[in-house]
């Protein structure tokens, strides 16, 4: 039998509600697992870890650091790691551990659900034991599975706070639908050899979303500010006002300042092309760079992970910029 690391890291999975006010409240996960799914037993030899019991939304850089050295060091003890984890910011943790993780060749699966466990027509049943067998299979990548399919994680986006399928991967296929059969991609990544952590974050980064009025008077501090980097939301395949309210002269700026300026669309399908239209070329010749198809949560932690990695090379940072690491981007 294949045998399971389950990491928890909290979220509305593993809470219940508790008296007087009935707010929902962090409960002993391995208790309640083994009292709600004691089948799970049947799919694989699972042991428990808690990481931390948080809300995702207070995930930070060193909760990643953490996830990425728990599953290091039981790397070789175990066949796959499930972690699972509220769903608010499960995108962000999945992006970092699949750059975090170098060489990785073992299932690494986040999960998590919409109600908790401990209510009836729960989602978080399914969502385990789906995960915990996909676990067990060849599908060495970082990967998020819930409702019925398994993405690859830095390629989804949280589309839903109350659906059962509360995820999508827009410009990349599932890894896997899960139906009466599990059906696997043929584009799951082959694995690497050998398990190394790479994990230099640098935050000093910051993202916003263009919109037709933005002043650029409101961007301004960010020119003598500690940030290396900014991402925009921009519209369609890269544009935003080069008319009234132009932002060229700002990213003019930033660029002489030698911060890096990188474009996504607010357009979850499809990707940035800055050679179509005018205001793409004029970001591009003002020393913006193009984000393609990936997603922008992906872009701006891979940003962070790159400022890092490089030591704040910026030219480095530019150039690896689109170079896939995990996936995450299409060649
Ligand atoms: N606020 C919760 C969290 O992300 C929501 C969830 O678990 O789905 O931790």
């Amino acid at each position: 039998m294949k045998k399971i690391l389950l990491i928890h890291t909290g979220g509305t999975f593993g809470m219940i509600p508790v008296k007087p006010s009935q707010v929902l409240a962090p409960a002993d996960i391995k208790d309640l697992i083994l009292k709600n799914l004691p089948d799970i037993k049947k799919i694989a030899r699972v042991d428990f870890k808690i990481a931390f019991n948080i809300d995702s939304a207070n995930i930070q850089i060193h909760h990643w650091r953490k996830l990425a050295q728990i599953i290091s060091e039981n790397y070789p003890e175990y066949d796959g790691f499930v972690i699972i984890h509220g769903t608010d910011s499960m995108i962000y943790t999945a992006s970092a551990l699949s750059f975090i993780l170098r060489g990785l060749n073992k299932p690494v699966t986040l999960t998590g659900s919409q109600r908790p466990l401990a209510f009836i027509r729960s989602d978080a049943k399914s969502n385990l034991i789906n995960s915990i067998e996909l676990a067990t299979l060849k599908i060495p990548e970082v990967s998020i599975c819930f409702g019925t399919k398994l993405f690859r994680g830095n390629r989804t986006i949280k589309i839903s706070s109350t659906s059962y399928n509360a995820f999508a991967s827009p410009n990349f296929s599932a890894l896997a639908d899960v139906g009466w059969e599990i059906s696997l991609s043929p584009n799951i990544l082959s694995g690497g050899k050998k398990l190394i952590l790479k994990d230099d974050f640098d935050s000093n980064v910051f993202s916003f979303r263009y919109f037709p009025g933005l002043s650029p008077r409101y961007l301004e501090y960010l020119i003598d500010s500690p940030a290396k980097g900014v991402i925009i939301e921009a519209l369609g395949m890269g544009s935003i006002s080069v008319m009234e309210n132009s932002l060229i002269p700002w990213i003019n700026q930033m660029t002489n300042a030698n911060k890096i300026i990188v474009i996504n669309s607010q357009n979850p399908y499809g990707k940035i092309n800055l050679n179509l239209y005018q205001c793409g070329k004029m970001i591009k010749d003002a020393g913006g760079i193009s984000a393609s198809d990936m997603t922008v949560s992906t872009s701006i932690v891979k940003l962070m992970f790159l400022l890092g990695y490089h030591k704040g090379n910026l030219e480095k940072v530019k150039k690896n910029f689109l170079k896939p690491l995990a996936g995450e981007v299409t060649e």
